[in-house]
């Protein structure tokens, strides 16, 4: 019998809470219901979306009004840079986009889609050696015909945490909107829009043990938002579609278990991730990527010198571990991280990223074994390497 595949990539998906499951199954059958509908079914549906939108915002802080359901964290950075940018350049003829290098590809390529085909001019904010943004450079950068500013709340790749309520600060004293995707957070981080003072904040729902395929964007009211996606008149006409009510429900379900369990969950994943990075950084000629100690508590990042990430990742799947070189890069991709190379790694280091991060089902026994087989792993792929050059 094979042995299962010890699982470390809970920064790329996370397994669906069996309770989080039962809250979602009846949305499925008996109450199938189009909350749009006037009947009994429409109207039980339309309950069930409104009671998770006003759990929501009751736990982020805001009014369910500022809550818009989407269809994950993609749309909702989509929706938030496109829909954001063109309003203020409506409104008020803005026409820069200030957003910093180490975002996720749905916040990037999006910036860099309304810079090449809509005008835009898009500035890039500087990060230092650990990925991190710095307050004052957003107050030398930003200007008054600035659209929007965007900076990542927990970097995916990196793990490291950004000081987004003092930049929003700045960004709110000088009236331009602030958005920040945050959709690697909730699981381990406190969140409340009135504490980031944000006005915009990306969230989806498979990070935190909730289903894929359904997110939310937070508005702050007064934000000028043109919607993007455009038919039916729901989500006050800046969302329209039919409401995919079990997953929204699903949604609400895991961000409350999800923020129950933080402190405890915290504590735990933060001791296991630092004996993985104390450990790994014995392997010779390692880095840690991303910063030492502001840095999400079940994350831990690094780059081999000499190494393939793609060849590592095939020995460790072999091996029993799924783990993740930390970028979108398909298997084949040769392209190093771009937010790796931001951060002024040399590219021979950047090519051998490894990402490995814990979550709920994450036990003792799992991380000695992954420090156990690493090093062996890892210098199987630096010979594999060697014998390519
Ligand atoms: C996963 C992720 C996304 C994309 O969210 P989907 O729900 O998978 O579309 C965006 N930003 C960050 C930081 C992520 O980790």
């Amino acid at each position: 019998m094979n042995t299962p595949v010890r699982y470390f990539d809970y920064a790329a998906t996370t397994p669906l809470d069996p309770q989080v499951w039962a809250a979602m199954q009846p949305y499925f059958e008996a109450e199938f219901g189009n909350p749009s509908s006037v009947h009994g079914y429409g109207q039980r549906a339309e309950a069930a979306v409104e009671n998770a939108r006003g759990g929501l915002a009751a736990a982020l802080g805001c009014q369910p009004e500022e809550i818009l359901f989407t269809s994950g964290g993609t749309e909702s950075n989509n929706l938030a840079l496109r829909g954001a940018a063109l309003a203020a350049r409506r409104q008020r003829g803005a026409n820069r986009l200030l957003v910093s290098p180490v975002e996720h590809p749905a916040v990037a390529r999006t910036a860099q889609q309304l810079a090449a085909e809509f005008g835009f001019e898009l500035t890039y904010l500087p990060v230092d050696e650990y990925g991190m943004l710095h307050p004052k450079d957003v107050a030398r950068l930003l200007t008054p015909d600035t659209a929007l500013v965007s900076v990542i709340l927990a970097n995916n790749e990196v793990g490291t945490i950004n000081p987004i309520a003092e930049i929003a600060a700045i960004c709110r004293e000088r009236g331009i909107p602030l958005h920040s995707d945050a959709i690697q957070a909730p699981a381990h981080l406190p969140l409340t829009v009135t504490e980031l003072g944000v006005d915009l904040l990306s969230l989806g729902a498979h990070k935190l043990y909730g289903p894929k395929g359904v997110g939310l964007l937070y508005v702050r009211a007064g934000t000028p938002l043109l919607p993007t996606q455009t038919g039916g008149g729901h989500e006050a006409g800046l969302r329209a579609g039919t409401h995919n009510v079990p997953y929204i429900v699903g949604m609400a379900e895991a961000f409350d278990l999800a923020q129950a369990e933080l402190d405890q969950s915290a504590r735990r994943l933060a001791n296991l991730r630092d004996q993985v990075i104390s450990k790994v950084l014995q392997i010779p000629d390692s880095k840690l990527t991303g910063h030492p100690s502001q840095r999400l508590a079940n994350h831990a990042s690094f780059v081999f010198k000499g190494i393939d990430s793609n060849a590592l990742l095939m020995l460790l799947d072999a091996a029993g571990f799924a783990c993740s070189s930390g970028s979108a890069c398909k298997t084949g991709d040769p392209q190093p991280s771009e937010v790796l190379l931001a951060m002024g790694l040399a590219p021979e280091w950047a090519a051998g990223s490894l990402r490995i991060t814990l979550g709920k089902h994450t036990t003792q026994a799992d991380v000695d074994a992954l420090l156990t087989a690493l090093p062996g792993l890892i210098e199987r792929a630096r010979m594999l390497e060697g014998a390519l050059r």
